[in-house]
């Protein structure tokens, strides 16, 4: 009888054990299965060193700010090159931009009388989504081609809102010399900037009133989040500043002491407040992943104008840190464990890491160039990445291996310092000197000689592809 009972109970026992278990399964079966929602959000030449999170001594992102606290702040995250179409190439694909014709040393982005655009054979976050039923929108700054075959339509974005290219273009009347276009950038006036407004394939409103532009950016993110809460989603939101010329809207002129920069600034800040306010309104933070970055380093020739990257030298153009190092914060409540990282990252990251989220294979058939970094945001692992690579147009510049940069070609951003080929590239411990100051070369041949393998092993990898920004 005894052992009848003692048998009854550890059989009811191992049931029990057996249905939790079985539960648990269940649980984490729907947590496996339930599919996230993913936002990225762009910035378009914003600096290293323009939040206040990441130092920015007069210039307010409380919205940021909490964003980081919240989540991770990456101080090593990099994006695929320091302008803007083969940035935004490398972000979408997941690959260098040398590899899908989205670079060139003549013309360094696309413009409104290029015949380009990003081929339509490749992958991109939207279009690899989109086959698992996701909605996706991209709101914003396309630029990669703006002719109808490269449209974000046709690059698996069921929607679009935004002007196709960068807001300095279309400049009316032509402006006869350098100063003349610094002028009209730094005094900007709306009608002097004819880009026009698209909803999907149709000009809107041309040109584009941009003093409401961010307004407007967030109320239609606000609008597709809202409309898609019940499956999941893909927003690309692309701002169009702090890119010169400035505009903000009413409410945010002469609010900043960093002047109408630090405007644009706190404007994007609110924009940010108001899409975390939704997704929290709507139940949708626990099950949304948001990142914050910028497409390339500060516009230093605009000055004042341009922003700042911080402790960083260089900006926007070049390849020393400044010009692709951006502040990047990722935020998912439950989802990212919160803290500083420093491991390397980079924007190519975010497909693969994105598509192992969302449990989506993507072709095998081509080359990426970006780790999947799931396991560094969930707090589980390190990340895989050792290597950056710094592409000026199609050629490497400097290569980040572990804690040392190696520049083998040097040049000012823009005018100034020619182009250089060293030697004996200059080397930079860029944990110990972040601001790229102490060149060490000769103490470190060893270095030296790695590097150049690693740049060898990078090139052979290469495959020759018709180049889009020439067309
Ligand atoms: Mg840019």
């Amino acid at each position: 009888m005894k052992t009848f009972n003692i048998k009854m109970i550890v059989m009811t026992g191992l049931l029990f054990i057996g249905i939790t278990r079985q539960q648990n399964s269940i649980a984490a079966e729907k947590n496996k299965t339930s599919t996230p929602n993913f936002i990225i959000i762009f910035a378009d030449d914003m600096g290293y060193g323009d939040m206040g999170t990441f130092g920015h001594p007069t210039i307010r992102t409380p919205n940021l700010d909490k964003m980081a606290d919240e989540g991770q702040k990456w101080t090593n995250f990099y994006v695929a090159a320091p302008v803007c179409t083969p940035s935004r190439a490398g972000l979408l694909t997941g690959r260098l931009p040398i590899r899908t014709g989205m670079c060139s040393d003549k013309r360094r982005v696309l413009f409104p009388d290029s015949k380009g655009g990003l081929p339509t054979n490749e992958t991109t976050i939207a279009s690899a989504l989109k086959g698992s039923g996701y909605a996706t929108a991209c709101i914003g700054k396309w630029h990669l081609g703006h002719l109808p075959q490269y449209s974000p339509n046709k690059h698996g974005f069921d929607y679009y809102f935004g002007i196709p290219y960068s807001n300095d273009m279309d400049l009316t009347p032509k402006p006869k010399s350098a100063q003349d276009y610094f002028d009209a950038c730094t005094k900007p006036r709306v009608e002097n900037f004819n880009v026009p407004l698209l909803r999907n394939s149709e000009i809107i409103e041309r040109p584009a009133d941009q003093t409401t532009i961010t307004k407007r950016y967030t109320s239609e993110a606000i609008n597709f989040i809202k409309q898609n809460k019940k499956k999941p989603f893909f927003l690309y939101l692309a701002h169009s500043m702090p890119h010169v010329p400035l505009f903000r809207s009413k409410e945010f002129e002469g609010k900043s002491l960093r002047g109408v920069y630090g405007d644009v600034i706190e404007e994007l800040d609110w924009s940010l407040g108001e899409i975390i306010k939704t997704l929290k309104q709507n139940g949708l933070d626990e099950n949304t992943l948001v990142v914050f970055t910028s497409d390339n380093g500060p516009w230093l020739t605009f000055k004042d104008h341009g922003g700042s990257a911080g402790l960083l030298s260089g900006g926007k153009g070049g390849t020393y840190e400044g010009g692709m190092r951006e502040p990047t914060i990722f935020w998912n409540p439950g989802g990212v464990k919160p803290g500083v990282v420093m491991d390397l990252g980079t924007t190519m990251d975010l497909l693969p890491t994105i598509c192992h989220l969302a449990n989506v294979n993507l072709p095998n058939d081509r080359k990426y160039d970006g780790y999947d970094i799931s396991s560094v945001l969930s707090g589980t692992g390190e990340s895989l990445r050792d290597i950056v690579f710094y592409y000026r147009g199609t050629q490497v510049y400097a290569i980040r291996k572990g804690e040392f940069k190696a520049h083998f070609i040097t040049q000012s951003e823009y005018g100034g310092e020619e182009k250089k080929v060293q030697e004996t590239p200059l080397l930079y411990n860029l944990e110990l000197d972040p601001s790229e100051k102490y060149n060490i070369t000769e103490e470190h041949p060893e270095i030296i000689k790695e590097m150049k393998e690693v740049l060898e092993e990078h090139l052979s990898t290469l495959i020759p592809v018709e180049n889009q920004l020439e067309k």
